[in-house]
């Protein structure tokens, strides 16, 4: 087991990449911590494989700097980076046992016997495939071949690993058996992890911190909850779940939408200022709440059963969508057509900047 105070910090300085007269990142910064696993989260094209390959050394920024550990590393050839990289296709060599998979790294930095054995042996210990060393990789399941490729990357003891889209190929329930033994991993290596994801559950679930990405600039970073529940715009609130927004004109304290005020913890610009608050389905509700909650007309119009949750779709007086999750436990859910009022709490209640 590595220390994780080892681990050498990453920080991505102006990183600035066009290709052609695409500029695919645009001054992005970013310092990853040392030990940490960072998700790199946004939607296809949004930069996050171009951002990672410019860790990695795969690709030249046209502006900018990477640093390892505080040494400056721009210039540094992949090899000379020392990092390990997982992909979504395993990239396993068909023909080699897994142990030969795993100890290909370490030959070719001309380690080998006792000291090579040794390494393998931790590698695929901390992955837990001890026992399989013989066998080639069709002889494993996808996510047994996906725990090669890690052990493939960690054997060499790099000092970043950096992960692209690794569980993607796998289908839902392996791949969240696989986010847990991946966090496990990551945590007994120490190693500063940067991980690229276009899955939120994904991301929310694994990360110490989330960077969301959009056309090649940062919308937001901080920690699962703090972007979960404190969106700063409509993409991140949009991208990371379900949100209803509702715009009106600052009034009294308060949003004026529909007749109702609603009200939000932060601090609102000066009465008359046109404003967007966004609310999570989860934190509406029909039952009757206690101290002041927001609460806004709405008809109920269909419901959306999902086993232990269903998804209410409703539309407001304005004719704003409304979603509203309800846990499926003896709630009686009123027909469809009623009007209903949904309540909520001010302090779940976030104001956009845009
Ligand atoms: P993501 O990983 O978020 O899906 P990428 O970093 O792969 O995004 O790509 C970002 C944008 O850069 C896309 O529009 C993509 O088409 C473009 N791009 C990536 N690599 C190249 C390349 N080698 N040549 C030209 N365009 C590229």
């Amino acid at each position: 087991m590595r220390d994780a105070d080892a681990a050498a910090g990453v920080e991505v300085s102006g990183i600035t990449k066009r290709y052609g007269s695409v500029c695919v990142l645009d001054d992005v910064s970013i310092d990853f911590r040392p030990g940490s696993l960072t998700c790199l989260l946004g939607p296809s094209g949004s930069g996050k494989t171009t951002l990672l390959r410019i860790v990695a050394g795969f690709v030249a920024a046209d502006r900018g700097t990477v640093r390892f550990g505080g040494m400056d590393v721009t210039d540094e050839p992949v090899w000379r980076r020392r990092v390990g990289m997982v992909f979504q296709s395993y990239a396993l060599f068909p023909h080699m046992s897994v142990r030969e998979n795993v100890q290909y790294g370490l030959h070719r930095r001309g380690v080998r016997g006792a000291v090579a054995e040794r390494e393998v042996r931790r590698a695929l210990d901390l992955v837990q495939l001890i026992g399989f060393d013989a066998r080639r990789p069709k002889q494993l399941s996808g996510g047994q071949q996906q725990r090669v490729a890690l052990a493939r990357a960690i054997v060499t003891n790099p000092r970043v690993l950096l992960l692209d889209e690794p569980l993607s190929a796998l289908d839902r329930r392996l791949r969240q058996g696989m986010q847990v033994e991946l966090r496990r991993i990551q945590r007994e290596s120490g190693l500063t992890t940067i991980f690229v994801t276009h899955d939120q559950e994904e991301a929310l679930t694994l990360a110490d911190e989330i960077v969301i990405l959009d056309g090649g600039r940062i919308v937001q970073r901080g920690t699962p909850s703090d972007v979960y529940e404190r969106p700063r715009n409509r993409f991140a609130a949009g991208f990371l779940g379900d949100a209803n927004f509702f715009t009106g004109p600052v009034t009294s304290g308060g949003v004026s939408v529909g007749g109702r005020l609603l009200r939000t913890h932060g601090a609102l610009p000066t009465d008359g200022t046109m404003v967007t608050l966004a609310v999570r389905p989860e934190r509406l509700s029909l039952a009757q709440a206690d101290g002041a909650a927001n609460r806004i007309d709405a008809t109920l119009c269909h419901i959306v059963y999902a086993g232990p949750t269903s998804m209410a779709l409703l539309v407001d007086v304005q004719g704003n969508k409304i979603k509203m999750l309800i846990q499926n436990n003896d709630i009686i859910l009123p027909d469809i057509g009623s009007s209903v009022v949904l309540l909520w709490s001010p302090a779940d209640t976030v104001m956009l900047s845009d």
